[in-house]
C-alpha cells in the first residue's frame, strides 16, 4: 500500500526531510539483484570503501555505521580513556544532540565546551583549556573535536584546520572531525579533500552520508590508521554491524562514484545562498552569521514566523543562534526557495 506524501516542494527543517539521490537508490537496487556475503566481506562494501580512499586520495580505515551519533561517539571512544575529555564547541552536535552517546561509548569521557565565534573554535581557546587546569583532578583533555561545515553553517578554512591542529599536536591531543556535513564544507572551499582532513592533520573524520543524499548511513575515516585498531569490535558490540552491509554501503558507491556527493553538496549550499539573497532584501529580516554552507540563520518577527508555520513551512527556531534556522538539502529546488521568499514577502 503507497503512502503518497501531499505536501509538494522540499522543506527547511532539517537536511534529513530530502529524499536519497537517484544514483544511491540505483546503486540500492542494482544490489538487490543477487545474493552476496555479509558482514560487509561483499563487493560492494569493498568498492565504497576503496572509493573513500580515491577521494581522500589516502590509505584509510573505513568503517560505516547507520548514523552520524554512532559514528562521532564511537570514534571519539576509540580515542579517548575514561578519564580524558574531548574538548567541543558549546553548540558541537556531540554536546547538544546526542543524548550523551559519546560520554556513554567512552565509559564516562567528559566534555568540555569552548566558545568560539561562528561555531568554530580557536586556538587560543583550545590552549586556554588545555592549560588552565593540569592536576590530578581534572579529566585530561585528550580530543578536540571540531564541526565541518559547523552547526552555524560556518566553515573553517584549511588555515583555520592547520592551527586547530598544531595546537593539538603541541598539546598531544588528537584531532576528530564531525563531517556530517563535510561534503558542504568541500563544496563551500572548492578544495581536495585531503587539504582539510589528513593534509590538515585530522585524525579521524566522521562523514555523513545520510544528509548527502543517502538513506541512511554515516563513515568513519580514520586517516591515523593505527586508531582503527580493534574499531570493528566497538562498531558491533554498539549495535553498528550491518549484516547485510550491501544495503549500507551499495548508496555511498552510487553517491561517490559519479561525484554526487559533490553535485549534491553544491546544490544545497547554491539553494542556502538564494535563501539567504532572498532575505537580504526584505526589510525587517535579519540574517545572522556568516553562512557559508546550506543553512541560512535569520530572526523574523514572531508573527512572520508563524504565519509561515501556519501557511505549512517548516523551520527551527535554533537556540545555538537565537534566530530561525532554515536548512537546505540537496534536493531543494529554486522553486522551493522562491516559494517561501514569495510566502515571506506577502506575510511582511
Ligand atoms: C545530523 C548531524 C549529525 C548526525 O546525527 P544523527 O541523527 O545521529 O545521524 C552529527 N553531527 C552534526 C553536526 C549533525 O548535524
Amino acid at each position: 500500500m503507497p503512502i503518497h506524501t501531499v505536501t509538494p516542494g522540499c522543506q527547511f527543517a532539517s537536511d534529513n526531510t530530502a529524499p536519497m539521490s537517484p544514483g544511491a537508490w540505483e546503486a540500492l537496487s542494482q544490489a538487490n539483484r543477487d545474493c552476496q556475503s555479509s558482514y560487509g566481506d561483499d563487493a560492494w562494501t569493498a568498492r565504497a570503501c576503496e572509493l573513500v580512499r580515491e577521494i581522500f586520495e589516502c590509505p584509510a580505515e573505513v568503517f560505516f555505521v547507520f548514523n552520524g551519533t554512532a559514528a562521532n561517539s564511537l570514534a571519539l571512544a576509540a580515542m579517548c580513556q575514561s578519564y580524558h575529555a574531548i574538548l567541543c564547541h558549546e553548540v558541537a552536535h556531540v554536546e547538544t544532540d546526542e543524548c550523551g552517546a559519546p560520554e556513554f561509548f567512552s565509559n564516562g569521557t567528559k566534555l568540555l565546551t569552548l566558545s568560539g565565534d561562528g561555531g568554530k573554535l580557536t586556538p587560543a581557546g583550545i590552549t586556554h583549556a588545555v592549560e588552565r587546569r593540569r592536576d590530578i583532578h581534572y579529566p585530561k583533555p585528550r580530543v578536540v573535536s571540531v564541526t565541518q561545515a559547523t552547526e552555524l553553517s560556518t566553515v573553517y578554512s584549511i588555515d583555520e584546520i592547520a592551527a586547530v591542529s598544531d595546537t593539538c599536536r603541541r598539546h598531544g591531543l588528537r584531532l576528530h572531525m564531525d563531517g556530517a556535513r563535510f561534503a558542504n564544507a568541500v563544496a563551500a572551499l572548492d578544495v581536495p579533500p585531503r587539504r582539510i582532513t589528513w593534509e590538515a592533520g585530522v585524525d579521524v573524520l566522521c562523514l555523513g552520508g545520510t544528509k548527502n543524499g543517502m538513506g541512511v548511513g554515516d563513515a568513519v575515516v580514520f586517516f591515523n590508521t593505527s586508531l582503527a585498531d580493534e574499531f570493528a569490535y566497538r562498531c558491533k558490540q554498539a549495535g553498528q554491524l550491518a549484516s547485510k552491509m550491501r544495503y549500507l554501503t551499495s548508496p555511498w558507491v552510487g553517491l561517490l562514484e559519479d561525484g554526487s556527493w559533490l553535485a549534491n553538496a553544491r546544490r544545497a549550499n547554491a539553494a542556502a545562498a538564494r535563501l539567504e539573497q532572498g532575505f537580504r532584501a526584505i526589510p525587517g529580516i535579519e540574517v545572522v552569521g556568516r553562512r557559508q554552507a546550506n543553512a541560512v540563520f535569520a530572526r523574523l518577527p514572531d508573527a512572520l514566523a508563524e504565519s509561515l508555520r501556519a501557511k505549512g513551512w517548516k523551520f527551527y527556531n535554533f537556540i545555538g543562534a537565537a534566530a530561525c534556522r532554515f536548512m537546505c538539502s540537496w534536493a531543494v529546488t529554486d522553486a522551493d526557495v522562491d516559494a517561501l521568499l514569495a510566502d515571506v514577502r506577502q506575510a511582511t
